[in-house]
């Protein structure tokens, strides 16, 4: 039987350990991080500590979360990632969109794929009922000033299990929300070794032919007769990198920045996260409240009820690399004019509802969807493979895009990661 080892269990990974499966692979996942558990201590205490003023940096949310994963660039943004077994989806807010237009102008096809993960995966806008009279009004409001609000397609296990608490980038714990790992709940011949952190691809006369992995104290190596690298936009480039595979300094993250005002019992911290979208060349809006803000950002010291905010996402320049300690993330001055734009227009949201610009305050600068570091081009749209990589090593994740999309990403990279696996096995 042939044997492929995956690096890494979240969107990409699991997409492509699937496809190998399904077609007869024997397959080994090696994922650094552990079982996913939401975020388990009681949020009274952590309410405690936060008013006391315990959290003094984002990065201690890893002791009570450790899956969630922060590093800190330039400009106080805040990178965030998952380490779990299903990788960031275990923090995602289900956005369910497709956003493959950089891909298809370079001459990538992914309507087959997308047509199957329509089949293969949840997703729904049947959860308009749950909105409160707050998003109602909000949704109202964006359609009053032209921003076109679209109802947000949901990664969705079972809507009836949604409790609306709010917390799905916490972790769901009533088992609504849909994470990628579920692609390989059905497959006798994938095998999840968990606590696995892949330190470089083994290579021998250009051939890949394994993994040299961490667990705990030991090093251990893995082989295989192939080999897809998918650990997301910011430990594909530290793992090329340490296999003598150069990357491109041509990060991108997709910066967030939520603006919020004091509005009593608005509720949006029990609301559905990004229930409608409103997008705008360059960036998104849309209602979120945003827990990293509510815990670490001084301005959010308030109940979490009387929070109404309005995330923006942007788009931003291909520049920035990681190597694993240091990450260089620098934005660009048009990544800060497109900001400031969006910001107004977030402005104008409140001005309509009677909020002028004094009562707003900002949330944390931070990031969530790296990726670009081996970017696809042309040259590559029939084979998916970079001439640097060995013929039997492929990446399937975000680190391919050409550029950054400004927007939710998953959906995306699981149809690329289903494509590339299915090119691998046939070339
Ligand atoms: C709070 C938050 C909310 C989000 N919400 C949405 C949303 O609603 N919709 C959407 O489309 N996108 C969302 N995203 C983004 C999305 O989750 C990620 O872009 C996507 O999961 C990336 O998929 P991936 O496979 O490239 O990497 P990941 O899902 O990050 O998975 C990579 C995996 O590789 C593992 N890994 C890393 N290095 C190694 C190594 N050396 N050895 C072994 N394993 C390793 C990691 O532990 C991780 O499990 C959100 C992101 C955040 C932070």
């Amino acid at each position: 039987m042939r044997t492929a080892i995956v690096i890494g269990s979240g969107a990409g990974g699991c997409m492509a350990a699937r496809e190998l499966a399904l077609h007869g692979y024997e397959v080994t996942v090696l994922e650094a991080g552990r079982d996913f558990r939401p975020l388990g201590l009681d949020l009274q205490r952590l309410e405690f500590a936060r008013k006391a003023g315990l959290f003094l940096d984002e990065r201690m949310i890893e002791l009570l979360f450790p899956a969630m994963r922060i590093q800190k660039g330039q400009v106080g943004l805040v990178h965030v990632t998952g380490q779990a077994v299903g990788g960031t989806t275990t923090l995602a807010t289900g956005n369910a969109l497709r956003y493959d237009r950089h891909l298809a102008e370079l001459g990538i096809d992914l309507d087959e794929e997308f047509a199957e993960l329509e089949r293969e995966v949840p997703q729904t806008t049947e959860h308009r009922a749950n909105w409160s009279a707050l998003t109602e009004r909000l949704f109202a409001t964006f359609e009053q000033l032209g921003l076109e609000p679209q109802v947000t397609p949901k990664f969705m296990e079972d809507p009836e299990r949604c409790v609306t608490c709010g917390k799905c980038a916490l972790g769901c714990r009533h088992g609504a929300k849909w994470t990628c790992d579920r692609l390989l709940d059905d497959l006798s011949n994938v095998t999840i070794e968990q606590g696995s952190k892949v330190e470089r691809v083994t290579i021998e006369n250009g051939v890949a032919t394994g993994a040299v992995i961490r667990r705990g104290p030991l090093r251990e190596t893995r082989s295989a007769d192939l080999v897809i690298l998918a650990a997301g936009g910011l430990g594909t480039p530290v793992v090329l990198e340490a296999s003598g595979i150069p990357t491109s300094p041509t990060l991108f993250v997709d910066p967030v920045l939520c603006i919020a005002c004091r509005w009593e019992g608005a509720h949006l911290d029990t609301q559905l996260p990004m229930p409608f979208v409103s997008e705008q060349p360059d960036y998104i809006l849309s209602p979120y409240f945003d827990w990293l803000s509510f815990y670490f950002n001084k301005q959010w010291r308030m109940p979490s009820s009387d929070i109404m905010s309005i995330m923006i996402k942007m788009a931003d320049t291909s520049a920035g690399s990681f190597d694993g300690r240091r990450l260089t993330k620098p934005l660009a001055d048009k990544d800060w004019e497109v900001l400031a734009g969006a910001v107004d227009k977030v402005y104008e949201v409140f001005e309509t509802l009677g909020v002028s610009r004094d009562r707003t305050f900002y949330g944390t600068l931070n990031a969530g969807h790296p990726g670009g570091c081996l970017p696809l081009t042309t040259a590559e749209a029939r084979t998916l493979h970079h001439a640097t990589l060995p013929a039997n090593l492929y990446v399937a994740d975000a680190t391919l895009f050409p550029r950054s999309l400004g927007n939710p990403p998953i959906l995306t990279i699981m149809a690329l990661a289903k494509k590339v696996a299915r090119t691998a096995m046939d070339s």
